[in-house]
């Protein structure tokens, strides 16, 4: 049924036109909606689940860290380093701030420009709801898309949904991706991109906590619940943040900035004391205070029931003897453990309790201006289903409002 315009609507689902079908009702899904909604394009919106904004509600601890003051290219990690400029420029951090702030949302900072809500991260869902609401976009939730059909003559894609057929011009997929099994997460804007011989990207679970086994679970479960500050290094990148050890082996924001850099079966340098060189602090003690044991000056330094772990794993031969007894070897090698601990994770938690999937639909296939896909006209990727990962601290969401706001820029340009 052809309506004349660039929509296609087929009975069932909705009696209206649509300029856009976005498929995915989540942060990227609702922001494109309601940025081309307010430029007047007919958008609908087809989340699977129940309700729109899942991930939002659960972010932040229940208080969405939704952007960062400091959103800077290098914060996200993509193999295309320039393809996520263009969308950052178009729509700042400020813009965000900017609609928080006219809601009445009350926001707070916390460390390196992290920017969270001070209640509930309803209200984020909340603002995109309403917005989306003004703007005339419609949003059906429990709509299951089966399959995409192109019809290349009239360049239009019909789609077989659970609530029956529709039909556009333009399609937006803004599916995310495969964090948090327990929301059912589909892979659909990845069969999407290749159903399109788009490539993508393999994918894997990051922003994670790692997992180990034998001797060093055991340690990290009994030191479960203390966090100290670290620098974590993998590769040539490294993170300075807190560290936490837990029942299955360590978490924390560092542990979780560096996942997105590490490669299974890789290792991982650890710098427990960052402030401070142990060996010259201990070989300093064997001088001053050579009745001192090795665990009494650590203890300054570190919580103690930490310090009395380590003392197991590398010095229980020596753990009765002062300082002065210790030879200088033994120091160094204390010290540089300390230091420049080298450990290979067994794993991560996976994508139980990932903040992201990294990988995706591979961003050389798309332009970085519009998010359309090169070599398919009306076909767009937004947010997580890239291949671009944002750092911890509010630049994933910052990515979804960025990249959603540029695909609306150009679904507005396209003619009704
Ligand atoms: C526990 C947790 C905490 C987080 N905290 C933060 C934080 O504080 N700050 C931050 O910046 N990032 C955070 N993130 C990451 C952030 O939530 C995501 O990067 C962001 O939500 C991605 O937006 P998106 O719209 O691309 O995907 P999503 O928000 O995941 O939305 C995708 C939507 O598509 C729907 N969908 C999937 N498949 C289909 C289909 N086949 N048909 C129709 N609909 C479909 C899904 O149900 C979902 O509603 C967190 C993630 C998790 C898991």
């Amino acid at each position: 049924m052809n309506h004349g315009g660039t929509g296609f609507v087929y009975p069932l689902l909705m009696k209206k036109h649509y300029d856009a079908i976005i498929i995915g009702g989540g942060a990227a899904g609702l922001m494109c909606a309601w940025q081309a909604g307010l430029l007047g394009r007919r958008v609908v919106v087809l989340e699977r689940s129940k309700k729109i904004g899942r991930k939002i509600l659960m972010s932040g601890g229940g208080r969405c860290n939704f952007t960062n003051l400091y959103v800077e290219p290098e914060n996200f990690v993509c193999p295309n380093p320039h393809f996520v400029k263009s969308a950052l420029s178009q729509y700042t951090a400020w813009d965000f701030i900017g609609s928080v702030q006219a809601h009445g949302i009350p926001y707070h900072e916390r460390d390196h420009g992290q920017l969270f809500c001070d209640d509930k991260a309803r209200a984020i869902v909340d603002l995109l709801r309403g917005e989306c609401e003004k703007a005339g976009v419609d949003i059906v939730t429990q709509c299951a898309i089966d399959k995409i059909y192109f019809d290349e003559p009239h360049g239009t894609y019909r789609l077989n949904t659970s609530l029956g057929d529709v039909a556009s011009n333009a399609v937006v997929i803004a599916t995310g991706g495969l964090s948090i099994p327990y929301m059912d997460p589909t892979p659909f804007g990845y069969d999407i991109a290749k159903q399109f011989g788009l490539n993508v990207l393999p994918v894997r679970a990051s922003l994670v906590p790692y997992t180990f086994t034998g001797e060093l679970k055991d340690m990290f479960a009994r030191l479960s619940g203390n966090a100290i500050p670290a620098i974590i290094n993998a590769g040539k990148h490294s993170f300075r943040e807190a560290m936490l050890f837990t029942h299955r082996g360590l978490s924390g924001p560092v542990v979780l900035q560096i996942s997105n850099y590490w490669h299974e079966s890789d290792p991982i340098r650890i710098d427990l004391l960052p402030d401070v060189n142990l060996s010259n602090t201990l070989t300093a003690a064997k001088r001053s205070q050579p009745k001192s044991l090795a665990r009494t000056i650590i203890a300054q330094l570190l919580p103690k029931n930490v310090v009395l772990e380590f003392e197991k794993l590398w010095w229980s031969e020596l753990q009765d003897k002062p300082l002065a007894d210790w030879p200088n070897t033994q120091i160094e090698r204390v010290g540089t453990l300390f230091n420049s601990w080298e450990i290979i994770p067994a794993g991560t938690e996976g994508y139980r309790t990932a903040e992201v999937t990294l990988g995706g639909v591979d961003t050389n296939e798309i332009s970085s201006k519009t998010m359309e896909a090169n070599k398919q006209a009306g076909l767009y990727f937004i947010g997580e289903v890239l291949d671009v990962t944002g750092h911890l601290g509010g630049f994933n969401f910052q990515w979804a409002w960025s990249s959603a706001y540029a695909c609306a820029q150009s679904l507005a340009t396209k003619g009704a």
